[in-house]
This record gives C-alpha cells, sequence and structure tokens, in this order.
C-alpha cells in the first residue's frame, strides 16, 4: 500500500510518499480502507518534532481518517467488514490507503457524510464539542465568540454552539472565511485583520461583553480576549504558538477564567459524549464537515505547508 512515511523530524519536506507493507489487524484490531485523511496543524508540529506527543520513527502522521472497514481482527464486535467509518486515531497512521485501529478507535459515519467530510470530523468536532460542553459548560442563552471561526475546529463550533441556541459570533481573516462562518452558524462576522474589531465585538454586545471566547489563537489575542469577556465569562484556550502577557485584574474584576486543554487529555466519558453528539449531529445535518481543500496522498508536504497560512476555508484533506 502507499502510506506518507516520517523518517526524520524537520519541515515538510521530511514527509515522503513510499511503497509499505499492508498491516494485518490482530485480535481487536481493524484494518481500514482509508478513504481521505484529515491534516490537522497538530500533524505539522508533531512532524517538526516539538509537539508533546513525539512519535518513535519512522512514522505514518493522522489521526483523523475516514473509509470502509476491510477486515477484523478476532474478537472484534463493534464494526464487520464493509462498515463505513471515521477514525478517532489510528495505530499505524491515517495518511496511507490502509490504518490499523483499534476497534474503540473507530465511529460510524452516516451515510449522508462522504469520506472527505468524514476525515474532518474527529479532531475538529470533538475539539470544538469539548471546548463547548465540558470546558465552558456553555448555556443556549449564552453569546459565544469563536475567534478563528473559519478553520477546522471554528467551523464545527460554529455549528455546534448554534445548534445549542446560543448567540454566536465567529472572526475569520479574509472575506471567504468571513462569508463561511456566517454560512455556518455566526450570527455577527468580524475580520480579526482589521485594526480595532474588538471594539465591534463589544459594541455588537451592548458592552456587556461575551460570556465565552473559543480562542484558536492565544499569543495572539489572550490578553485582548480577557477585556472583551462578560462576568463570569471564560476563555477556552484551544489553540497557541507561543507565550503571551496577561493582566490578571482583567479577570479579576469580571470573576472571569481563563480554561485550556488538550484533545489528548480528554476522560473515557467524555469521548464516550463527544462521539455520540457527533454522532446525532452528522445523522440530523446540523453538523457538517466543511471541506476546503482535496489534495493527493503525495501532496502531504503541501497540506502542511498550507495549513499553516492565513486563509482558512474549512478543512484540508488528503485523498488516498
Ligand atoms: P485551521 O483549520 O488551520 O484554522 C486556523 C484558524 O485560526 C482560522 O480560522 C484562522 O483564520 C484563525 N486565525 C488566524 N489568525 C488569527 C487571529 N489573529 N486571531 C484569531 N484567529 C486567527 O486550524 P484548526 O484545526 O481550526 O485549529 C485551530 C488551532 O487550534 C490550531 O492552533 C490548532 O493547533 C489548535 N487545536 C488545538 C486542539 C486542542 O486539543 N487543544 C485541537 C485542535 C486544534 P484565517 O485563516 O481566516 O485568518
Amino acid at each position: 500500500m502507499k502510506a506518507i512515511r516520517v523518517h526524520e523530524f524537520g519541515g515538510p519536506e521530511v514527509l515522503k510518499l513510499e511503497e509499505v507493507a499492508t498491516p494485518k489487524p490482530s485480535a481487536g484490531e481493524v484494518l481500514v480502507r482509508i478513504h481521505a485523511a484529515g491534516v490537522n496543524p497538530y500533524d505539522t508540529y508533531m512532524r517538526a518534532g516539538t509537539y508533546t506527543l513525539k512519535p518513535s520513527l519512522p512514522y505514518t502522521p493522522g489521526s483523523d481518517g475516514a473509509g470502509v472497514v476491510e477486515t477484523v481482527g478476532e474478537g472484534v464486535t463493534k464494526v464487520k467488514r464493509n462498515d463505513r467509518v471515521y477514525t478517532a486515531r489510528t495505530l499505524t497512521g491515517a495518511y496511507a490507503e490502509y490504518a490499523l485501529a483499534l476497534e474503540e478507535q473507530l465511529h460510524p459515519l452516516p451515510a449522508k457524510v462522504d469520506f472527505k467530510q468524514g476525515a474532518g470530523v474527529w479532531v475538529p468536532y470533538g475539539t470544538a464539542y469539548h471546548a463547548l460542553y465540558h470546558s465552558a459548560k456553555a448555556h443556549a442563552s449564552e453569546t459565544v465568540l469563536v475567534h478563528g471561526a473559519s478553520g477546522g475546529v471554528g467551523i464545527a463550533a460554529l455549528q455546534i454552539a448554534r445548534a445549542m441556541g446560543l448567540t454566536v459570533l465567529g472572526t475569520a481573516g479574509t472575506p471567504k472565511g468571513l462569508e463561511i462562518a456566517k454560512r455556518e452558524g455566526a450570527h455577527e462576522v468580524f475580520n480579526h485583520t482589521t485594526a480595532g474589531y474588538q471594539e465591534e465585538i463589544l459594541q455588537t454586545t451592548s458592552n456587556r461583553g461575551v460570556d465565552i471566547i473559543l480562542e484558536m489563537l492565544a499569543n495572539v489575542n489572550l490578553s485582548h480576549d480577557t477585556k472583551l469577556l462578560a462576568n463570569n465569562g471564560r476563555v477556552i484556550v484551544i489553540g497557541s504558538r507561543g507565550e503571551i502577557t496577561i493582566n490578571p485584574r482583567e479577570l479579576m474584576g469580571r470573576r472571569a477564567s481563563i480554561r485550556a486543554f488538550t484533545l489528548w487529555g480528554i476522560t473515557p466519558e467524555e469521548e464516550a459524549d463527544i462521539h455520540a453528539g457527533i454522532f446525532a449531529g452528522l445523522e440530523n445535518g446540523t453538523l457538517r464537515p466543511i471541506v476546503g481543500k482535496e489534495l493527493p496522498l503525495a501532496e502531504a508536504a503541501r497540506a502542511h505547508k498550507e495549513i499553516l497560512e492565513p486563509g482558512s476555508a474549512g478543512k484540508i484533506v488528503l485523498i488516498c
């Protein structure tokens, strides 16, 4: 089978398309024919060797894939041959024609969701769901600012928050991103590259502030976020690529808080909740993964460059 292999940590050029043996499932494992793999920003940090999780080399990247069950190992009961599934992590990596996964890492993909969309489910929707339900404990009467609403996690958050009944504000950096954010659930959108946009956000709330901020770039925005919060507001740090100084007094006066997490640290109970919520949303159409760009597997290096560039418009997926 064809797979992307990483033999040394480094830039996107270390992603090589190679011919490798197709793995065979042992007991409790499943072989999935991957039709599409989702590219997430953390894949690039991991490939660079700078992420908390450092895989042993060589490895095939990718936790998010969608496809069809090819064969199952002994004792597998959750899925059977030909089932359509999305992966939430794999054993051998999703940037490949086939991936081995534990049966518990596989989840049903409703018929109305195609494989490209299925490749954009786990990390984006899992993160957005965890941020809104478990971390922020959002209520329908609240206002959320999705700070970075045009990318994978942001679009998922807009759709979930809108379905939960919140008032939803979103930011993006390009006209296309703003249009997608509006279409996918934001009541109001703001351009995070325009000077003074934070003032516009405050005015939209009649200077009350927002209850929740889902923050995709905390190292740039966190100090200003604390000034946008309403009383008892919370910033949920989802993404950050560096350090930042904040003034804690902005939090004290508002009884506000900053919370943060990584999807790797969630409990099995939280994960079960997330997949149940995702399945219901995919099935009833409130959750609709948006694919912004499709590239062949061989162009994984290009995907890793482009995922870090401004101008997001949904998910980048690799066709395997
Ligand atoms: P993505 O698809 O590449 O989207 C990036 C988003 O960040 C886009 O909406 C982009 O908007 C926005 N952005 C760019 N500049 C910004 C600014 N100054 N202020 C606010 N937003 C800005 O990435 P993603 O998959 O959505 O992930 C977003 C971040 O969360 C990444 O840093 C990722 O590593 C992190 N993440 C963390 C977890 C976790 O477990 N904690 C899980 C998933 C993702 P424009 O392109 O329109 O400017």
